[in-house]
């Protein structure tokens, strides 16, 4: 039976300690994340304790939960499913090998921005005609292996790589299908740096201009003109900004098949938002399909979507542990053994990421800063929040870390990657093994003349 209220569960919870409140029940609201879920006062992945896998594989410690994945997935299938669509995942939000086969086998396709991330997806099986390359600095060594691979759609971001992409395809006496990225200048309300469908950013070809580019791409031998592209930023939380910008992009296929264009695709990109925070408004797959698909379908268009963060997102906890509690006359400090190198989004955009204790711990609440052991005042994970006392040893969750989280880990002060693991069900798989120190140092050399004793000529 559930408790009445959270406050209710707290107050009973602060007298009795470390309790057991039966399946399911959260102690306090938790992100209404299907994969990962609060049973007898434990975190669980699916079936497996998030304090199992820290003891099986050490922290810090990427999770993911499979099922996650798979519901975000076909609820996105099913939300589109009225018209003929393509879910184009991008690699870029997490490019585990073993995310990206997931999601291949689903039925997935792949959205990549470099010959990196094209290397990836085919390694874990990817369909070449369900890629799509955007990014504004193709290399003519990435266009040719996109080519060679037989990528669906280039997402192409100027005129100078339109020609650039023309020239290679003749080379190989292929033509290249490609979309223009239009800039359709609506603001999606998100982050500066994740601002990409406005005027002055530098993706995609501003509307305006986007119709002499067309007629330009026309006359090259070596490209089939195929396709509309806008990828407006990420998060975009209104529907609004989506809206406005398929209006323009429709305006636009109009007079382009006045022209004699056959545009048979609109690639309206991703962006698709998750929730951070408990009480953060988003809206959901079926509300977007409401209100664009009746469009899309009337233009006879193939849609392709291509969501990151939305598919995995919420799907993945960076699992840490705390290991000092500093004390000082202004704050504390939980000193966790995660930090920027791991994920970067608090430091980089002021980002919020749900933060708790995996065990519960019955000794009441308070505010802290939860920092890395880097050294930058920029590493830190949250300021000023309420969290049950936690001491040394205290195995804490950081949410929503499955997009943009381990992709941007770096080695800044020489510190390994962490680990990857894949949850699906009550199995646990190793899908990124931890950096050594050697791997630290794989690649680098000290030439040998540094290896004599030491001083200069001049100081001897
Ligand atoms: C980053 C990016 C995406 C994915 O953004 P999400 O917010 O993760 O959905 C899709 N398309 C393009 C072109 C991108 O640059």
């Amino acid at each position: 039976m559930p408790l009445p209220s959270v406050w209710y569960q707290r107050i009973v919870f602060e007298s009795v300690g470390r309790i057991c409140f039966g399946e399911g029940i959260p102690v306090r609201p938790v992100l209404p994340i299907e994969g990962f879920s609060f049973r007898g006062g434990e975190l669980f992945c699916e079936s497996v304790p998030l304090s199992r896998l820290a003891e099986v594989y050490g922290t810090p410690l990427y999770v993911y939960s499979h099922a996650e994945i798979r519901r975000r997935f076909q609820e996105l299938q099913a939300a589109l499913s009225a018209v003929d669509h393509l879910i184009c995942y991008a690699v870029k939000a997490n490019g585990n090998l073993a995310v990206l086969r997931a999601l291949f086998r689903m039925g997935a396709g792949a959205d990549i921005v470099s010959g990196g991330e094209l290397f990836r997806a085919v390694r874990a099986g990817v369909a070449p005609d369900r890629i799509v390359f955007a990014g504004v600095g193709k290399r003519p060594d990435e266009i040719e292996l996109a080519l060679k691979t037989g990528v669906r759609l280039f997402n192409v971001e100027s005129l100078p790589e339109a020609e650039a992409i023309g020239r290679v395809a003749e080379r190989l006496g292929v033509r290249a299908p490609v979309a223009l990225r239009v800039n359709p200048d609506v603001d999606p309300e998100t982050h500066a740096y994740t601002t990409t469908g406005k005027r002055g950013t530098k993706f995609g070809v501003d509307l305006d201009q986007a119709l002499a580019a067309y007629h330009k791409m026309r006359e090259l031998s070596g490209l089939e003109v195929r396709g509309i592209h806008a990828h407006i930023g990420s998060p975009v939380r209104s529907l609004e900004a989506y809206s406005l910008a398929l209006d323009r992009l429709l305006g636009l296929l109009d007079r382009l098949r006045r022209d004699g264009f056959t545009i048979d695709t609109l690639n309206l990109g991703g962006g698709f938002p998750i929730r951070y925070r408990e009480d953060e408004a988003i809206f959901t797959p079926e509300e977007y399909a409401k209100r664009l698909l009746p469009r899309i379908r009337e233009s006879g268009c193939t849609l392709i979507v291509e969501p990151g963060r939305y598919l995995v997102g919420n799907a993945g906890v960076l699992l840490t542990e705390v290991i000092y509690r500093k004390e000082t006359p202004e704050k504390t400090f939980l000193i966790v053994d995660a930090a920027m190198t791991e994920l970067i989004r608090p430091a980089l955009y002021g980002s919020f990421h749900h933060i708790y204790p995996v065990c519960e711990l019955g000794s009441g609440e308070e505010r802290v800063d939860v920092v890395g052991p880097v050294c930058e005042t920029g590493d830190f994970f949250a300021k000023d929040r309420m969290l049950p006392r936690s001491q040394a040893g205290t195995l804490l969750a950081i949410f929503s870390a499955g997009a943009y989280g381990f992709v941007m880990a770096s080695n800044y002060n020489a510190r390994p990657r962490p680990a990857e693991v894949l949850v699906m069900d009550d199995r646990h798989y190793l899908v990124r093994e931890r950096e050594s120190y050697e791997d630290l140092i794989r690649g680098e050399r000290i030439p040998e003349e540094l290896w004599d004793d030491g001083r200069e000529e001049t100081e001897r």
